[in-house]
């Protein structure tokens, strides 16, 4: 494979733009390698700028679980483009989009729209103070919400501690109200909430991890998070920025059964646009401005196109025979053929799933449900293999640390031709 334009397109890239990538991970930093710059895409194939194709396990990182270029959801765009881009005034698109929404996700009786997942979580934070009249939000360490201040933060060595900021420009101030707890670890949040339980205005978390790669949360973690949070009179908060819509059409609260104060969404709820959302209680959800006191905006919020592509494409998912059950098929296909490649190769390591998000940690680890053991695998040896990967035709996350999404347009010949290329970077590596 050339990767020629792609190496001088970087490089142009680097001098105007910081990095030469608007979102850090895309630079392919930690694979050690120039990224690929993309000039296409139609269903379960990305096409980069030497004309280089691939099978793209990416997908957006999460939003294109029909795969790209759908043509439900390019007609939907096109129709709302021809009639204006923006009005900043109401839409009946917006009350669409929240019917569809409520009629989903079991815990969210009103819902607001925002432009991304990180603004969702922010708002959702921000209400959850506002409601409570408390400062504190609970996070757990590994977790991602986006890149607002209060949540770059985790513990130093995941110890049970007081957050230190991870990113400079964090003030220390913003850190104190940040507490860390560990993933799957009950006893660290109940320590926490001995502490400061009367402080804490909300638990935020991943319902299942997809930001350290994927840790799935143990047997009776959310429900007693439920339980903690009620006993304190702290709210709970699914981040399902990633699970939504995806897990099942209620995400991770109906897969599992337990169900959050306020949701966050975002990714798939876009359909490929850029769009955020946060739901919830009535009571709660009041609480915002125009009828409340708790302040959220947004000039471009609910915007016409972008709500045009996620109304679509939400009720793809909710109009399509069997769906999740035959994406959960063909990521079981998926995973079962990487470890028939492990036992032949011999090469150590584990695949933690739930449905069609999973991540392949080259580990010698028996079991990944906490940040620490997520930090144990082997970057190193994810890097060649990602490398072995991207030049057999395969486009895989760049980082150990994130999902490998399965969508709706991979087809069982294409599950088949990655498994087969796993299998030689395997042997090879
Ligand atoms: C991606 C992500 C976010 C942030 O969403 P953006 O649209 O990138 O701002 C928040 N939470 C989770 C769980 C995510 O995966």
């Amino acid at each position: 494979m050339q990767f020629t334009k792609s190496i001088e397109a970087f490089k142009k890239a680097q001098e105007i733009i910081p990095g030469g990538v608007n979102s850090p991970v895309r630079a392919f930093k930690s694979v050690k390698l120039n990224p690929v710059f993309i000039s296409k895409a139609k269903g379960a194939y990305i096409t980069d700028i030497d004309g280089n194709q691939y099978i793209d396990f990416v997908a957006s990182w999460g939003p294109l679980i029909f795969g790209h270029a759908h043509e439900a959801i390019l007609t939907a765009i096109n129709e709302a483009a021809v009639k204006g881009t923006s009005y900043g005034a109401p839409t009946e698109y917006e009350t669409e989009m929240a019917e569809l929404i409520v009629s989903m996700v079991p815990s969210i009786e009103k819902v607001r729209m925002v432009n991304s997942g990180t603004e969702a979580t922010m708002s959702a934070i921000r209400l959850a103070r506002g409601y409570t009249k408390r400062e504190c939000i609970l996070k757990f360490a590994g977790n991602y919400h986006g890149h607002g201040d209060s949540f770059l933060i985790k513990a130093g060595s995941g110890a049970i501690t007081l957050g230190l900021p991870d990113s400079p420009g964090v003030t220390s101030s913003t850190a104190k109200d940040t507490l860390i707890a560990e993933y799957n670890n009950l006893d660290s949040v109940r320590t926490l909430f001995q502490e400061k339980g009367n402080q804490i205005a909300a638990i935020i978390v991943e319902a299942v991890a997809g930001n350290m790669g994927v840790v799935v949360p143990t047997k009776g973690f959310l429900q007693g998070l439920r339980d903690i949070a009620t006993e304190y009179g702290a709210l709970l908060i699914f981040d399902e920025v990633i699970t939504g819509f995806r897990l099942a059409k209620g995400g991770a609260q109906e897969l599992y059964n337990v169900m959050p104060d306020i949701t966050t969404l975002g990714k798939i709820i876009g359909g490929g646009l850029p769009v955020g959302a946060y739901g919830g209680k009535k009571e709660i959800m009041d609480m915002l401005a125009p009828i409340g006191p708790v302040y959220q905006a947004g000039t471009l919020s609910g915007n016409p196109l972008a709500m045009s592509a996620g109304i679509a494409m939400l009720k793809l998912i909710r109009d399509t025979p069997d769906f999740h059950a035959e994406l959960e098929r063909k990521a079981a296909m998926l995973e079962a053929g990487i470890y028939r490649n492990m036992e032949i190769t011999g090469v150590k390591g584990l695949i933690n799933r739930v449905g069609s998000m999973m991540t392949f940690f080259f580990t010698n680890e028996t079991q990944i449900t906490t940040y620490d053991e997520a930090m144990k695998s082997d970057a190193d040896k994810y890097a060649r293999f990602f490398k072995m990967s991207l030049e057999s035709g395969i486009y895989l996350a760049p980082s150990q640390y994130e999902c490998l999404f399965v969508s709706y347009a991979h087809t069982d010949k294409d599950i088949e031709t990655i498994i087969a290329a796993n299998l030689l970077a395997l042997k090879n590596l």
